[in-house]
């Protein structure tokens, strides 16, 4: 329906336009999400506005899983609270310390600390490791889901730096059916509050769940512009064979590129990570993601023995690759498509043009 709104010849100088004005309509945005025409000048156009806008840095975060233990039951997660078959952990502080001092000694510029959702630790306790992971001389990135006000600030005061919080989708539907008991206004709300506490805001969505359509991808991506986000990570649903949606189609390689690259054409100087999701559904899929928009990758610092428990998902790539390991392949492979991994904080820099 929408590829007849926008006509061939019209797409292709809307798409060449979007490299320089960074804007598209939603019946745009959906009419290259529903043709592969275009793909190879989309990915073209977001790999130059990516060199552009943020350079030929890719940024390496250090990402510690430290807890499994979940409160919710999102329906795509391994995580959920209903899924019987996960031996739960959480890791103590020393052990999160620990594994933030590997992040650092390989160089990496920022700990990313990732759990369920639950009182993993009590606010003061968490301020505490955040306050000892700074003194390492590290930029923190949270990703532990809702909060109130309060407690974000907390760890805000700490010194966390930045917050992932993905929309997942803005679907409200999609949302109620896909997150039971949540509250997608409470998300949203969640959102504001990180970015009124002077947090760099990181949200993104999951690509291919059962029931998404095209139009709230497109609403997705005019969101992440709308929220002026600092980072966004965008996934492919894997199905997860302990969860409900055991059994599921994945959701596609290519269409999770594409809105990562409509994304990257429409706020231009964004950090953007080739996410693990991508790597696993595709065996050189984090590069082929840096080739297309992504200037960001987190590899995994947490203890070995950890990680098989940290199932969001099936065939996670790199799940038992050391992080010496996971560190060294990376960087060879930066090396052979002519990028070089970032120094400092990796921060996002506010380049946009008026
Ligand atoms: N509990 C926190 C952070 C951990 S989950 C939160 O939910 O925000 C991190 C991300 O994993 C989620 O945002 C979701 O998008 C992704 N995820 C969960 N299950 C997945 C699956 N089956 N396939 C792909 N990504 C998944
Ligand atoms: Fe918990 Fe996050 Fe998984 Fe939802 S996506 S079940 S909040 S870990």
């Amino acid at each position: 329906m929408n590829a007849q709104k926008c006509s061939k010849t019209d797409l292709a100088s809307r798409l060449a336009e979007a490299e320089v004005t960074h804007s598209l309509t939603r019946d745009e945005i959906v009419a290259l999400l529903e043709t592969d025409a275009y793909d190879g000048a989309l990915y073209a156009a977001a790999d130059r506005v990516r060199a552009r806008y943020v350079g030929d840095a890719v940024h390496l975060r250090g990402l510690i899983e430290f807890s499994n233990i979940c409160k919710c039951n999102c329906l795509y997660c391994g995580l959920r609270r209903d899924n019987r078959r996960l031996s739960r952990y959480r890791l103590e502080p020393e052990q999160v310390l620990a594994c933030a001092e590997t992040a650092r000694s390989f160089g990496y510029g920022t700990v990313v600390l990732q759990s369920g959702e639950a009182n993993i630790l009590p606010v003061d306790r968490m301020c505490d490791l955040i306050r000892r992971i700074k003194a390492l001389d590290v930029a923190v990135t949270l990703s532990m889901g809702e909060k109130p006000r309060e407690v974000y600030q907390a760890y805000r005061e700490a010194g966390a730096d930045r917050y992932l919080l993905r929309i997942e989708t803005t679907d409200r539907a999609l949302y109620r059916a896909m997150d039971p008991g949540m509250d997608w206004d409470n998300r949203v709300r969640c959102l504001h509050d990180l970015r009124d506490l002077g947090y760099e805001v990181g949200t993104g969505c999951l690509v291919g769940i059962p029931g998404q359509s095209l139009e709230s991808l497109a609403d997705d991506i005019l969101f992440f512009r709308e929220l002026n986000a600092d980072m966004i990570g965008i996934g492919p649903f894997i199905a997860n064979p302990d969860t409900p949606l055991a059994g599921s189609p994945n959701g596609s390689f290519e269409l999770s590129c594409k809105v990562m690259a409509i994304t990257r054409l429409l706020l231009p100087d964004i950090n953007i990570p080739a996410t693990t999701a991508m790597e696993t559904l595709l065996p050189e899929g984090r590069i082929l993601a840096l080739q297309r928009g992504a200037n960001v990758v987190m590899l995994n610092v947490t203890e070995m023995g950890y990680r098989q428990s940290y199932a969001l998902y099936p065939g996670k790539a790199g799940a038992t690759d050391t992080p010496a390991e996971s560190r060294a392949r990376l960087l060879a492979k930066l090396q052979s498509i002519g990028r070089r991994p970032g120094s400092g904080y990796g921060s996002h820099q506010r380049r946009r043009e008026a």
